[in-house]
């Protein structure tokens, strides 16, 4: 991670835009990131962008300095291509300033709930709606999480409700709350040690096999195995460990 100053250039007219970060070459990542997808909110560089395409566009590094000069720099720099006349540069800002560590104000805040709200601003970023279902969760709620950041509150069918980011929802990275997961595990479990259940009976009642594994003071693992050798259920070998136990205290 290396702070410093970085330019992006169109090479036809050597107009150019100039910023800093603490690391500049995920900066560069995160603009190309941006622009390709559309997402850059200097809207300057992206409408040139969208006429010019990448291809004429040069992402360069300027220099490296220590993360505490990087803005002292930046300001030079921006004086030097004097990025801020509209024929020079794209840049908004007259001055280099940071955003890390500074709140947002109410009224930006403000402006990014009423964006959220608005469908028009929902479809075009192809956000899922209210009653969407993805696998199994049904999107009940937008929520605010953090400041300009929103999130869904789901309802899996398994009854939990459930926080997800609109990234992961429109990726169609998520389909449950993690039961899905859980037990599609448990499922390979079965198949690999031929247990059938993962609930014992045990002193009279139903009892997980964690459960079990602590009041034996046995492994799981060792009662799994035990089933998947002895091709018995999982059951049968908790039994077989019970009187196992009782033997030896005889
Ligand atoms: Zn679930």
């Amino acid at each position: 991670m290396k702070a410093g100053v970085y330019k992006i250039t169109h090479k036809e007219s050597s107009r150019c835009y100039i910023g800093s970060a603490l690391d500049v070459h995920h900066r560069l990542k995160t603009h190309k990131w941006l622009l390709r997808n559309k997402r850059h909110a200097n809207v300057l560089l992206q409408n040139s962008y969208n006429k010019h395409g990448e291809d004429s566009f040069s992402f360069s590094i300027l220099l490296f300095c220590s993360k505490n000069d990087r803005l002292f720099y930046e300001q030079k720099c921006l004086d030097g291509y004097q990025t801020y006349v509209k024929e020079f540069g794209y840049n908004i800002r007259r001055v280099a300033e940071s955003n890390s560590g500074v709140p947002m104000h109410p009224n930006t805040k403000e402006s990014i709930r009423k964006m959220w709200l608005d469908p028009d601003f929902r479809k075009r970023r192809n956000v899922p709606e209210a009653g969407e279902r993805h696998g199994r969760l049904v999107l009940i709620e937008l929520r605010e999480k953090t400041a300009g950041s929103y999130t869904w509150l789901c309802k899996c069918d398994c009854g939990k409700e459930y926080l997800k980011k609109v990234a992961c929802l429109r990726k169609g990275m998520t389909t449950s709350c993690g039961c899905y997961n859980s037990e599609m595990s448990s499922k390979r479990r079965k198949e690999k040690t031929g247990v059938i259940t993962t609930f014992v009976e045990l002193f009279g009642e139903r009892i997980g096999i964690r459960e079990a594994e602590k009041r034996l003071g046995i492994g799981k693992n060792v009662i799994a195995r035990k089933a998947r050798v002895k091709k018995i259920t999982l059951q049968e070998a908790t039994e077989y460990f019970i009187n196992f136990k009782r033997k030896k205290s005889l």
